[in-house]
């Protein structure tokens, strides 16, 4: 392989014996690699259906972590993980996230997460895999066509509880490495894990573990989380995730609910107040109508514009998924850009006034109104929140009323992006293209998945989303499943990626390394 003449034993050939080498090795590298993916696949599709058992037996531990009853399960499940992962070789620790306070105000030990460590190999990449194996809740009675916690394979699909979110991901990550280890194939990159088992109830104590960790990290050139799904039928990469800043506005009249008969047409209502103020937020066309909200919005440039065109996203699906028939936007690139780039307003509900069914004639004295703002690139949640602030102050004052009004900010979670030239984008590309025959889109989340920042935030990392699983696994919801065909080509995808990686990684230390510059400098001169 090319990589190989950056060795200093090359250094003692002859300038001329390095120039064959090359014209030798070049040629034969690329079709080593060629052969070795071949042999990878070949190894993975034979072995299929004991990658399916596997996930058969992982997808039966009811590991869910929203259930304090189930608490021993997630922890054999952490168990099997562990022990999964040490079989590959790899050194594995097991970190101690403390207690979790359940509602009666008993404790209960969180499941510990894992920390593993396979190959130092200092000329090699270092990659790290995140994941998770605690579980969404899933009862039969729910819905569920099948046994939740039994996959059953129907038409090519394996459905089952934590099938794609996120036991399946994981396996074939496992799997990847196993393929290189059956095959006494020399695995191109480090590789390292960090496993949780309270992903479905936050990740509380992720960001400690984290920074707990550091030396742990201080080797990783790039971390991989495998944990969301394509936008359609075609292999995506995910590059960005919208942030959210959530507020309540509160507005006061009084210290008790009044009957409308009598107070009605004497009282300055908190309710009418409040709707003023909800009204102000958001028109009818979604513009958001907070001064300077869209200041620090990235602008869209030419380029970006017609990355939307060639993304697989079917409108008419869009429809029947939502049912809802008319959208504010009626081209496909709009609607992408919507849900991805800009900034939306949303307007989830009103806490304290009347909601049942029927009449009721009451004037509520205080009221909460819930709303929240999708945050995008470069937008920072203290400027958002001090806009806000400002905006509903100031519609307020020209309401004249005596109320008490009272805004906060409940939730600040910021938009995550990717650079899209990372090398492990560059690699994953390739990857996908040896693994499904094309070029991948290049997607970004609507929704807010605090990981990727957390990651960036805390280990200044290069992080990259890499799904497996389709657009309509049915993650968190009945029947969930992974494909056979997502599961399996998944795995490829990882061998592949690896491999992929190992050259990229390569490549980009051969540019900015001086010494083998010179090397290249000397075998031109
Ligand atoms: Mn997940
Ligand atoms: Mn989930």
């Amino acid at each position: 392989m090319p990589g190989q003449m950056m060795q200093p034993s090359f250094l003692h050939c002859s300038f001329s014996a390095i120039l064959i080498l090359q014209l030798i090795m070049l040629p034969f590298g690329a079709d080593a690699s060629e052969k070795l993916l071949e042999d990878l696949f070949l190894y993975i599709d034979a072995h299929q259906d004991d990658f399916v058992q596997s996930l058969k037996d992982w997808v039966a531990v009811p590991s869910d972590s929203s259930d304090p009853q189930l608490r021993e399960e997630l922890n054999r499940m952490v168990q099997i993980t562990a022990e999964r992962i040490r079989t590959l070789g790899a050194t594995v620790q097991q970190v101690d996230m403390g207690m979790e306070t359940l509602h009666g105000g008993q404790t209960i030990p969180f499941p510990p997460a894992i920390l593993a460590q396979l190959g130092n190999d200092t000329d090699k990449a270092t990659v790290c895999f995140y994941g998770h194996v605690d579980v969404q809740p899933a009862k039969k009675e729910d819905g569920w066509k099948t046994d939740p916690y039994t996959i059953t394979e129907i038409n090519g699909n394996l459905y089952g509880r934590g099938a794609t979110d996120n036991k399946g991901p994981i396996l074939a990550w496992i799997h990847a490495i196993d393929t290189y280890q059956a095959l006494k194939k020399d695995i191109p990159v480090n590789l390292k894990f960090i496993i949780e088992g309270v992903e479905e109830t936050g990740s509380p104590g992720l960001e400690e573990l984290l920074k707990g960790h550091e030396d742990f990290f201080s080797d990783v050139d790039y971390i991989v989380i495998s944990d969301n799904v394509w936008l359609s039928r075609k292999p995506a990469l995910t590059y960005g995730t919208r942030g959210n800043a959530y507020f309540f506005v509160e507005v006061e009249s009084g210290k008790k609910d009044l009957h409308s008969g009598t107070f009605g047409g004497i009282i300055h209502e908190s309710m009418r107040d409040l709707v003023n103020l909800l009204a102000s937020l958001v028109d009818t066309s979604g513009h958001i109508l907070i001064p300077g909200i869209y200041d620090d919005v990235v602008p869209l440039t030419k380029e970006e514009n017609e990355l939307y065109e060639n993304i697989d996203f079917d409108m008419e699906e869009l429809k029947n998924n939502t049912e809802v028939n008319t959208f504010l936007y009626n081209t496909k690139e709009k609607i992408l850009q919507h849900m991805w780039r800009y900034p939306s307003l949303s307007i989830h509900g009103i806490e304290g006034g009347f909601a049942g069914v029927g009449t009721k004639t009451v004037i509520p004295s205080k009221v909460i109104g819930k709303f929240s703002i999708r945050q995008v690139p470069n937008m920072q949640i203290p400027v958002v929140e001090k806009l806000v602030k400002k905006h509903l102050e100031d519609v307020f004052a020209k309401l004249n009323s005596p109320n008490k009004l009272t805004v906060s900010l409940e939730i600040g979670a910021m938009p995550w992006m990717a650079n899209v030239n990372d090398p492990q984008y560059e690699a994953a590309k390739i990857a996908i293209r040896k693994v499904f025959g094309v070029t991948p889109d290049m997607i970004r989340d609507g929704s807010t998945i605090p990981l990727a920042r957390t990651f960036q935030d805390l280990t200044k990392k290069k992080i990259m989303m890499l799904p497996i699983g389709g657009a309509d696994d049915g993650e968190h919801s009945q029947n969930e499943k992974i494909s056979r065909s997502n599961y399996i080509q998944g795995t490829k995808l990882f061998a592949s990626f690896f491999l992929e990686l190992s050259k990229v990684h390569e490549d980009l230390l051969t540019k900015s390394n001086p010494k083998n510059v010179k090397i290249t400098q000397l075998i031109g001169s």
